[in-house]
This record gives structure tokens, sequence and C-alpha cells, in this order.
């Protein structure tokens, strides 16, 4: 039988009860236990695939096509195992569940109530992963922070399953903040005392607790918080602030959160945690020996959260080619014809970003023109390839009113169209093409040479393609599919053949980027960018040797 952790937070939020989470089942993993965690999360939408990302920050999809929250992501980049479905849900979904078996007549005479109806449907996805029998320990991080209305089913649910499974299977870690005060030059444990008590109050009575610190404990105010929050002083847990999230699981080890989870959940057999390949990792990540400069053209610049995936694709692929990524981020809004040089001379390579509707196009146009032109390497994601194909129908083809029809539905040149079995959909949640898709390559391209071989999978957010009616003109002028999906021809992959590097995908390879297999196009990507670097020195050297003799 599985066992099961839950985490919880308390005081605040933004304490980072993903990392938490992820590194606790990457601990347990290197151990050689099969872990799995899932995502709780109480808000009423069904998910947050309508969300916008300034809302809650990027919308994750799964290999299966679900849109899930954004820690998801980090459970797949530090786990290196896919989610599914299963793992995200939210009180839109219990209810709809609920509500649909009501109507069904599956409760017929009765009150259907939030306890035990709604507590039960909890109940029931809790265990549903733990049932596969694929995991020996599923853990579960409830979202939200202890005292929100909205959260307590959660926590009932969590009481609950406390009393009704075996003492050995439940475990409960509440992540906390212990607050450094400068001006009295102290660490303050009320906070903690307070959300360990507020927790208390609803029947459920933490295992262990995480505490959230800029300075380390030290052992009176462990002993101080154990002995208030009737925990043992092993359980008092210091999560100092880290360089790095990647750092954050081996901060764990040294505290032994592994150790006494394992204890309390009386799991003895484990062996020596191995992680070898992420010592490598964060060794490549702390000492790079050189640095490049990636331009990220977006439109929601300001919230770091809104792009997570491709940030920490370019934080793998950096330490899998040695070098610091550093990530500007130029909004796409304020990109012109006349400031485009003074914008993005200088970088050394060119992402544009996956999004949604008309705000900031026209300057994402004008920056692929920028990297086409200039030779700088470009990488194009979704909305960015979509963007690349444009540009290079109005300026190469010459299809001067060129556009997608998501922008500009009577555009005479439909270079973007609406994929067929979307015209249809009315609904907007959950009707996206969602999920992997494979893909083939073709032989001596540039995603050929990336990926190393012939077919790939990568996951899909979008409705919109690119127009195979065009494919001819494109390809005749040194634009390229290199990448088509087998089954429905849809082009997943462009390509200009003279230049450099320049490439634009209709998936997303962030989804599936991880700590140990890095996206192959980032690394890639990267890669370029470090040779447009070297190169760009070099001429820069030279004139200046030049001009020196
Ligand atoms: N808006 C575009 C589409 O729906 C691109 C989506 C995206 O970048 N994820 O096709």
């Amino acid at each position: 039988m599985a066992k099961y952790i839950f985490v919880t937070g308390g005081v605040t939020s933004s304490l980072g009860k993903g990392i938490i989470a992820a590194s606790l089942a990457k601990l347990l993993q290197a151990r050689g236990l099969s872990v799995t965690i899932q995502k709780l999360d109480p808000y009423i939408n069904v998910d947050p695939g309508t969300l916008n990302p300034y809302e809650h920050g990027e919308c994750y999809v799964t290999e299966d096509g679900a849109e899930t929250d954004l820690d998801l992501g980090h459970y797949e980049r530090f786990l290196n195992t896919f989610t599914s479905q299963a793992n995200n849900v939210t009180t839109g979904r219990i209810y709809q569940t609920v509500i649909n078996k009501e109507r069904n007549g599956d409760f017929l005479g009765k009150t259907v109530q939030v306890v035990p109806h709604i507590t039960d449907e909890i109940k029931r996805r809790m265990l549903l992963l733990g049932k596969t029998g694929k995991f020996d320990i599923v853990i579960t991080e409830i979202g939200g922070t202890v005292g929100d209305i909205e959260s307590l089913p959660f926590i009932e649910a969590v009481r609950q399953l406390q009393w009704e499974l075996p003492e050995e299977n439940v475990m409960v870690i509440h992540l906390t903040l212990v607050p450094y005060l400068k001006a009295a030059k102290e660490l303050k444990t009320k906070p903690t005392q307070h959300s360990v008590k507020m927790l208390s109050e609803t029947g459920v009575h933490p295992d262990v607790l995480v505490c959230r610190t800029e300075e380390p404990l030290g052992n009176d105010i462990r002993r101080k918080i154990a002995l208030f929050c009737n925990v043992k002083q092993e359980a008092v847990i210091e999560a100092m602030d880290a360089a790095t999230i990647y750092e954050v699981p081996l901060l764990m080890l040294r505290e032994k959160l592994d150790i006494i989870c394992m204890k309390k959940l009386k799991i003895t057999q484990f062996n020596e945690p191995n992680l070898d390949k992420w010592k490598v990792y964060l060794d490549k990540l702390k000492y790079p020996k050189s640095k490049v400069t990636i331009g990220l053209i977006g439109k929601y610049i300001e919230l770091q959260d809104a792009y997570k995936s491709i940030l920490e694709s370019f934080i793998h692929a950096g330490a899998m080619n040695e070098v610091k990524v550093q990530v500007i981020n130029v909004h796409s809004e304020f990109i012109t014809d006349d400031n485009v040089v003074e914008k993005l001379d200088g970088l050394d390579g060119l992402l544009v970003a996956p999004g949604f509707g008309t705000r900031g196009i026209e300057g994402k146009i004008i920056a692929v023109k920028y990297a086409r032109e200039s030779g700088m390497p470009f990488f194009g994601i979704c909305l960015g390839m979509q963007m690349a194909v444009i540009e290079f129908a109005r300026n190469v083809l010459g299809l001067k009113t060129a556009h997608s029809t998501e922008m500009d539905a009577q555009t005479p040149d439909p270079v973007i169209n609406m994929m067929e079995e979307q015209k249809k959909i009315k609904m907007m949640g959950g009707t996206m093409r969602l999920g992997a898709y494979p893909c083939q390559l073709l032989e001596n391209s540039l995603a050929h040479k990336i990926y190393g071989t012939n077919t790939i999978s990568e996951r899909h957010r979008h409705r919109y393609e690119f127009n195979s009616d065009y494919l001819d003109q494109f390809e005749a002028n040194g634009m390229k599919a290199t990448g088509i999906n087998p089954d429905s021809g849809l082009v997943e992959i462009i390509e200009i053949v003279d230049h450099p590097f320049f490439i634009g995908v209709q998936y997303h390879p962030e989804l599936k980027s991880t700590v140990e297999s890095p996206a192959p196009v980032f690394v890639g990507f990267v890669a370029a960018a470090k040779e447009f670097n070297e190169k760009s020195n070099n001429t820069k050297t030279s004139l200046l040797r030049d001009a020196l003799i």
C-alpha cells in the first residue's frame, strides 16, 4: 500500500511548498523509492487553462494534455518522471464531479453536502495515484495557506485520512516562515506558533515543520519551536534561502528531512541516496565557464512565473553547455523599427515567446526580422514560431498583409490559420490541441541534428497552425518545414536553411526539460548563442587590433 505525505503551508503564500515537496520527493527517489507528487488547488476554476498568466503564472501542460498548475513543472523537472491529469485537482473539478453525480441521481434521497460528499471526493482524489500500485509514496501539496476559507475542505479531508489510514501510512509536513527582525536582531517564532495552532484547531497536527528562514535556526530556536508547536526537535527543519532551487534537495538532505519522513512512515528499506547526476549538474550550474545573453521577447515579462518553464529550461541547457545564461526580458509592445537595433544589438540569441492575442505582436515580428537579417540565433516557441512564419511571408515572400487569423480574421494571406478541428469548438476551457504528439524530423535538418533522432514527441497547447497551402512558396524561398506530425501532416518545425541557427517550433519543448534530460532545442540554441558570442567577440577583438595597428 502506498504511503501519503501531505504538505500544507502557513503564515504566507510563496514560501515554496512546491520546491520543498519536489526536493523531498527527489531525496526519496534517490533512495530507491518510487514517488509522485500531486497538487490540490483550492480555486474554483476547473483548471488554470483559461487563467491569464498574470493571475497564476504559466499554465503547465502534461503528456496527457492536462492544463495544470506550474508546480507540476517543478515536480517533473526534479523527478524526471511524467505527471498526468490526476496530479492536479482543483476545487472546481471536485465540485464538477460531485454535481455531475448528483444530476446523475447517484445520491438519490440524500442532501449533498461539503462533509461528507465534497470531502469524500477530495479523499478519493488524494488516494487515487496511490491505488495505481505504481508508487511507494504519494506527496500531496495543498495549495493556499492554512486559515484560508477555501482550503478548509482539503484540510478536513487530510484530518479524516489521518484517522482512517494506518498511522504509519500518513504524515503531514507544514511549511512556515520564521522571519528575522533586523531591528531586534532576532528570529521570531510567533508566526509559526500561530500557524500551527490554526492548523491544529482544524484537527490536523503536523509531524514535521519546515521553517523558511534567512538566518540559521540554531538549537535554541529549534527547541522553542518544538516545545510550543508540539513536534519533536529533530522534526523542526531549517529551510534557508538558497542560491538556486536546485540546491534545496541537498539542503533538505543535510537537515535529514527524508530520514525523518521515512522514520514516521516506518519505511525501513532504503538505499544511500544516489544524487551523483544531480551534483554534477549543480557543479556545472555553479561554475560556468562563460556567459551568454538571451533576449526573451514576450508580453508577460513583468511576471517571472509567466515563462517559468522557459527560464528553467535555459538553466538546464546552460549547465549542459557550461555557460551562464542571462535572460534579458524585452517587452514586445515597445519594440519598433526605430529602436530594434538599440534594443537587441549585443544579445547572443533571441527567443520569441508563446502567447495569445494581438498585444505586442508587431514588436515580435520586428524582432524576428532583426534575427533573420543579422544572423543572430533565433528560437520561436508556438506563437513565436507563428510570428517567424508571418515575418517571412511579409518580408521575404512579399505577402505584405500576411497574418494569423487569430489576429486578423480577414487577412488575404492567412499563413497561420485555425486548425480544422478547432473551428467547431465553442467552449474555451481545455479545448486547445493539448498534450504530446509525435513529430517526424527531416534528415539533414537542424532539428534532426539537435535531436539526433527521426521521431520525437513534444507537448502542445495551441489552436492555430502553419497553413500548408503556402508551404511550397515558403520552401522555395528558404524556409523549410523540417518537422511534421506523421498522422495529421501539421507543420511542427520551421527552419531557415541559410541562417546559422533559425528554428521555430509549434510545440512547447520547455515543458519536457528536466535536470537530467534538458530539452535538446534549448541545448542547441544555447550552444549556438555561445558560438555567436565567441564569434562576435573575435570580430570585436580583431577590429580593436586593426584599429591599434
Ligand atoms: N495563440 C497561438 C495559438 O493558439 C499560440 C499559442 C501558444 O503560443 N501557446 O495557436
